[in-house]
């Protein structure tokens, strides 16, 4: 067995220029592998043209190498975050590295031939949420460490209180959302399905070869656009009326498909004006609203009714609902980029922030914050609710949310998108199975937004029992967090009561705005609970109570025991921190926190221990143990300014603690005393280490890139303390 380590992009790949060669060292030193492996949104990008490329250019596809590596006993993967791209981001990498001589094509918005088609094809490829649905073949462990809570209990971040008399509030659609529009059945016999689409002009087959096992639970549903676009007109106009900023919350990096056109719609329903007055010219220019408005501003550059169009732009944020701002400085919009606003990360982020956003003047206002499907919104509804009842949470008192996800083998919505169609007319989605019954049917009318999910009864199976172990092994009150009222979740809860029955075990089942409700009482009192979820509430519970308990994700411990024995620990539940690499470029001072990384690499070495029986693997994961509790307890985190500790500071003194810990380890002599002397070493020069750290920070730096970054500029940038890389070099 070895441990590989993933490569990845924006803040955690900074952050690995300087972690690895520390993991390195002391995993090299007691002798376990420890491999990388490329997984970047660049190295994706690449490793789809080889053909394009000269052959030194030229990259292995480490996610297929990884996707199947996954799948085998041996696997032991650290994995750190990487960009799901939006196309946006797609289109600046292929920038990029084209102009690093990287002769690789252009992404064809609408290929015209076979050629720009095959092209297309393969760029699909790393889009949006590429590389998670690979890896994780298996189901979701997501919780706080001891340590962790204990300490975020000491040191509470700080939360803004909630006003009761606060407007914001949670819209949904009333009626044709995919909430209500959704069927389900349970296959009773192994098959192989087709989707198809009717239309007046007959019959277009979908996707074909969809097999079906028995058991496994297929949903299809659709949301209506009609219902969708009077949902937004309302919303703004309500927004307009009371003042309050409109922002839209949706997953359009996960939600490749789905998403960035129900974000489409929001632009321009809220820009209609312009898109009628101008549609001929938009046209031309090739202006689509699902890429957001930062396309547009772009695209009219060097039309010449540029100024026209720019007019009523700005009349119409000035008369319409006032927008909520990613940027206020930069005049950035919640409408701008798709992918600036990821409901999972933005919605928590608000409710600790007194349930506030920016507005462009930069104040913070209350908000009406539309997630147009209910299926999910409800959480984030019963957060405001409690809020409003029973006043600001106070995370030194709080208890804590952990979570068990069901999430291998593509399970549910984020496993949809090579079955998620836009109507292109009025007309009928059906789903067939290899005798040709139908199994599920919609009347959809035109660009109405259709999905069809799955979820395969082993998945379930491993995932219900999993909820039960941590239950079983905690104590925590545990909730499957289920809605009868959605066909999809009635046949899982059907499951689930079966297999408790089965196992005599006695778990609550409640829909997840009940269940939230249910979770924040239990934590207000101090108490634990367990949230039993599907896939999407695993991504936004995962983020939602570490930032309400915590102030932040990445603070988390992420396992994923895979189905065939292997283990992935992801690091944190947190993204890749884009704004912190702004920094990073600006005075050289890295804010992202590695305690994901660390957590990680302490849980893959007991794994490699308890696989391997290899007793230093042991010990180093014990010490690495004790070295995270009193990094914390120190308070070693980074700072968020500059000429402070950073993360590089904070690698520096995990890896002082992790020596002075296996320097007194009383199991393995040769061990304790060889970090005897190197902990000596680091400690006489901890001042002197430190002083160099702080000292580089302050000053511009050069990546040598963004998505492709200069591996040997980055090495140097990430590693500036020469005592502390000398010292380092001597644990062979
Ligand atoms: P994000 O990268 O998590 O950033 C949101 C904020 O969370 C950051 O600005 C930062 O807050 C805080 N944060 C997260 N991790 C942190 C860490 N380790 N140390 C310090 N602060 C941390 O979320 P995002 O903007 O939604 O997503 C950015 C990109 O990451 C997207 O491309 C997304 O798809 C991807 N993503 C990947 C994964 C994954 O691979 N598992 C998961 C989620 C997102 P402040 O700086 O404001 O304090
Ligand atoms: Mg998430």
């Amino acid at each position: 067995m070895k441990i590989t380590y993933t490569l990845t992009d924006e803040s955690p790949a900074l952050a690995t220029y300087s972690f690895l060669p520390i993991v390195q060292a002391f995993l090299g030193k007691v002798g376990i592998p420890v491999e990388t492996s490329d997984i970047s949104l660049s190295a994706r990008v690449l490793a789809q043209f080889p053909e394009s490329l000269k052959e030194s250019q030229r990259v292995k596809d480490a996610l297929k190498e990884l996707g199947e590596l996954v799948n085998t006993p041996d696997a032991n993967l650290i994995k750190t975050p990487n960009i799901s791209a939006s196309i946006p981001q797609l289109k600046a990498t292929i920038k990029e590295l084209q102009g690093k001589g990287f002769a690789i094509p252009n992404f064809p918005d609408e290929p015209s031939n076979t050629e720009e088609k095959t092209i297309k094809e393969k760029y699909q490829k790393v889009l949006g949420s590429a590389v998670n649905p690979v890896l994780r073949q298996g189901n979701s462990d997501r919780r706080c460490t001891k340590a962790v809570k204990e300490y975020a209990k000491k040191n509470p971040y700080r939360i803004t209180p909630f006003d009761k008399n606060s407007k914001t509030r949670v819209s949904y659609i009333t009626k044709g959302d995919f909430f209500d529009n959704e069927k389900a059945i349970l296959i009773k016999d192994s098959t192989t399905a087709k989707i198809e689409f009717i239309g007046k002009n007959g019959s277009e087959i979908l996707k074909e070869n969809l097999k079906l096992d028995k058991n496994e639970i297929l949903d299809a549903t659709f949301m209506s656009v009609k219902a969708l676009r009077a949902f937004y007109a309302e919303q703004i106009k309500i927004c307009k009326q009371e003042n309050i900023l409109l922002s839209l919350h949706l997953k359009a990096t996960m939600m490749k498909v789905s998403d960035p056109v129900i974000f489409g719609h929001a632009v321009s329903v809220y820009f209609e004006e312009l898109f009628d007055a101008f549609s001929e010219e938009l046209q031309k220019l090739g202006v689509n609203p699902n890429n957001g408005v930062s396309e547009l501003l772009t695209k009219i550059e060097n039309s010449p009714k540029k100024q026209e169009i720019l007019a009523k732009y700005n009349e119409i944020l000035d008369k319409s609902a006032p927008l909520s701002m990613v940027n206020s400085d930069k005049g950035i919009t919640n409408l701008h980029v798709p992918s600036d606003v990821i409901v999972d990360a933005s919605m928590p982020a608000m409710l600790k922030n007194g349930a506030r956003l920016w507005d462009k003047e930069g104040k913070e206002c209350d908000t009406n914050a539309l997630i147009p499907d209910k299926t999910y919104a409800t959480i984030y509804e019963a957060v405001v609710e409690d809020l409003r009842a029973n006043g600001t949470l106070n995370p030194s008192e709080l208890g804590s949310v952990s979570n068990v996800g069901l999430m291998a083998k593509k399970a549910q919505e984020y496993g949809s998108h090579d079955k998620t169609f836009i109507a292109k007319e009025d007309g009928i989605f059906k789903i067939t199975d290899a005798q040709g019954n139908t199994l599920l049917e919609h009347n959809v009318e035109k660009g109405d937004i259709y999905r069809a999910n799955t979820a395969k009864f082993d998945a379930v199976q491993n995932w219900i029992d999993l909820g039960i172990e941590r239950a079983d092994l905690t104590g925590s009150k545990a909730i499957f967090w289920l809605d009868a009222k959605r066909p999809s979740n009635k046949i899982m809860a059907d499951l689930v009561q079966a297999r408790l029955k089965e196992k005599g075990k006695d778990i609550a089942i409640l829909a997840p705005k009940e269940a939230c409700l249910e979770s924040l009482k239990l934590i207000r009192a101090g108490k634990d609970a367990i949230s039993i979820t599907g896939n999407v509430l695993r991504d936004y519970l995962t983020d939602l109570f570490p930032i309400l308990e915590l102030g932040t994700s990445a603070k988390m411990l992420s396992v994923v025991p895979m189905l065939n024995g292997g283990a992935m620990f992801e690091t944190g539940a947190g993204g890749s921190a884009p704004k912190q690499v702004e920094q990073l470029v600006e005075e050289n001072h890295l804010r992202w926190d590695s305690l994901g990384e660390f957590l990680a690499l302490q849980a893959s070495l007991e794994f490699y221990a308890q696989k391997t029986n290899n007793k230093q693997a042991e010990i180093l994961a014990n010490c690495l143990d004790s070295a995270i509790g009193k990094w914390l307890n120190n308070n070693k985190a980074p700072s968020r300014k500059v000429k402070e500790d950073d993360n590089r500071t904070s690698h520096f003194y995990l890896a002082l603690y992790l020596t002075e810990a296996l320097a007194n380890n009383n199991q393995d002599s040769a061990l304790q005393s060889f970090f005897k002397g190197i902990f000596e070493e680091l400690n006489a020069n901890s001042s002197k280490i430190h002083e160099e750290f702080i000292q580089a920070q302050g000053v511009k730096v050069d990546l040598g890139g963004y998505y492709e970054l200069d591996a040997k500029k980055c090495s140097e940038i990430m590693r500036p303390s020469a005592t502390f890389n000398a010292i380092l070099a001597k644990i062979k």
